[in-house]
């Protein structure tokens, strides 16, 4: 799924990759999915990109936003994005198929669900888009220890866990279930722990756990559980991830434990990340 540092990356090779291109033709559905979400009807897509030229992409929490002139296109976690030259054979089934007029193209495929969403600037009202839009990144310098506290103290009170606090509700856009894992690690905090009982040292720890890490993570290209247009994993070697099953914490050499709470899994280490 894509996160925060995937966006980033994502979108930086984007840039790199079709900047500047004019799109030739669209097409979507060839193998329809379920949980594929488009912006009103998608047969229109070809119509509103046709002959119009990518302008820029943006990376917008989990997000990633390519301007073509007027209209938007808008990829939720959970889509793959690939690029294929004129020189390779793109696959034939997809969800949705942007093809250039030098002959590249993305080829777009769902997950286990996600938006491909274009449309006209200004017209698309999703709750999760326009939050991920206003609230600052875990990246940029707004995002200090003072607005962290601040959104810490609103929910300090509540019998939220670690993981509900932080990824989950949009509190923090783009921070998810992947991310989430290390974060927590590199802070000893256990994803269960109630934050009613984090003193003040651990939101501290908490937040320069949130900003190191991340900044890490996209430093790297993202996770090396995800992969880049190019289907190339990250760098970033994730501690705690479905990569790690078996593992042992690379602290204390005791087996790692995975289990499911709150809509996928957690992993944690039962000695360095106490459930209190
Ligand atoms: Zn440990």
């Amino acid at each position: 799924m894509i996160e925060i540092p995937e966006s980033l990356s994502l979108s930086l090779q984007l840039n790199n990759t079709i900047k500047g291109k004019t799109i030739k033709n669209v097409c979507v559905n060839s193998t329809p999915h379920k949980l594929a979400w488009f912006y009103k009807d998608p047969n229109n897509y070809n119509n509103l990109l046709t002959n119009k030229k990518v302008d820029y992409i943006e990376s917008i929490a989990g997000f990633i936003e390519i301007s073509v002139e007027d209209v938007k296109i808008l990829f939720s976690d959970g889509v793959t994005i690939r690029y294929y030259s004129q020189n390779d054979k793109s696959p034939n089934k997809y969800q949705l198929l942007i093809e250039f007029t030098d002959e590249s193209s993305l080829v777009c495929n769902i997950q286990m669900y996600g938006g491909l969403w274009v449309f006209p600037e200004g017209e698309f009202d999703n709750h999760y888009y326009l939050l991920a839009k206003e609230k600052p990144s875990p990246l940029s310098e707004e995002f200090d220890f003072e607005y962290f506290n601040n959104l810490f103290n609103k929910y300090k009170d509540t019998k939220l866990s670690a993981k509900a606090f932080l990824a989950t509700e949009q509190r923090i856009p783009g921070l998810g279930n992947g991310v989430l894992q290390d974060i927590l690690f590199i802070a000893s905090i256990n994803p269960k722990r109630k934050i009613n009982t984090l003193n003040d040292n651990d939101v501290n720890r908490l937040y320069r756990s949130i900003k190191l890490t991340l900044i890490e993570m996209a430093e790297q290209r993202g996770r090396n559980t995800e992969k880049d247009i190019f289907g190339n994993s990250g760098s970033y070697k994730t501690i705690m991830s479905k990569l790690n099953d078996d593992s042992k914490c690379p602290n204390c050499r005791s087996s790692l434990i995975k289990e499911a709470y709150l809509g996928g899994s957690v992993y944690y280490c039962p000695k360095c990340q106490i459930l209190e």
